[in-house]
């Protein structure tokens, strides 16, 4: 099955891409989380994707895309993954779109996690992100069990810096011009189900697997 989460910045799509992955056993790949590895390792791309990552904006999709699709062309990608903050462009979406069509493939599934934007800024503010596994915690919807420490890796959390509300609003602005017209997109190929991301987590999670089936 191969999946693609959209959804504003904060949504959940992280959150919910985890779960999928846990219960589905496919490989989650988020492209956020790509750049981040590569600004904490130091590499080019990396130096070349915070430039744009701390002021809000895209990271360019000449920079981005042929990063995914050799990433979708390893061989752990084969049995599906799910696609988690990619494609953020159309012509992301149709170079993901012709990659796949030329192995005779395509997407089954676009969720999109929809939250108002007003309730966005009160997510990223206290998103909490670990730096060892990636996991996500929320210091009110999604708290560790010791305050500021990973549950699962024992890291010490942060606040990303793009996740100053400044910042946050820039980013929203950006979803709205650039990523929003995706909903069309993928609704014109009837892959696309919007499930309410304003529910409690297990609850996003349950109306999910209902779409990806049991
Ligand atoms: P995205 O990947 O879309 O940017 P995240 O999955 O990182 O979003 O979620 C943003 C923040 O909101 C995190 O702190 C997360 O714990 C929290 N969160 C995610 N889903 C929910 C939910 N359904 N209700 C409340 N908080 C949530
Ligand atoms: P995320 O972790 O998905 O919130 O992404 C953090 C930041 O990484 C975004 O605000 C962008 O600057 C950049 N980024 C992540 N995915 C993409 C993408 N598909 N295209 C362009 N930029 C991206």
């Amino acid at each position: 099955m191969k999946i693609i989460m959209l959804g504003a910045p904060g949504a959940g799509k992280g959150t919910q891409a985890e779960m999928i992955m846990e219960k589905y056993d496919l490989p989650h790949i988020s492209t956020g989380d790509i750049f981040r590895a590569n600004i904490k390792a130091g590499t080019e791309l990396g130096v070349k994707a915070k430039a744009y990552i701390d002021k809000g904006q895209l990271v360019p999709d000449s920079l981005t895309i042929d990063l995914v699709m050799d990433r979708i062309s390893q061989p752990d990608c084969n049995g599906g993954y799910i696609l988690d903050g990619f494609p953020r462009t159309i012509p992301q979406a149709e170079s993901l779109s012709a990659a796949l069509r030329s192995r005779g493939d395509s997407l089954d599934y676009a969720i999109n996690v929809h939250v108002p934007d007003e309730k966005i800024v009160t997510r990223m503010s206290g998103r909490r992100a670990c730096p060892g596994c990636g996991h996500t915690y929320h210091v009110v919807y999604a708290a560790p069990h010791e305050e500021g420490i990973c549950d699962k890796c024992g890291s010490a959390l942060y606040l990303r810096d793009d996740d100053a509300p400044e910042t946050v609003k820039k980013r929203l602005a950006v979803y709205h011009n650039q990523t929003q017209p995706l909903i069309e997109y993928y609704c014109g190929k009837k892959i696309l189900r919007t499930v309410d991301g304003t529910k409690d987590l297990e609850e996003v999670f349950q109306d999910i697997t209902n779409i990806l089936g049991a």
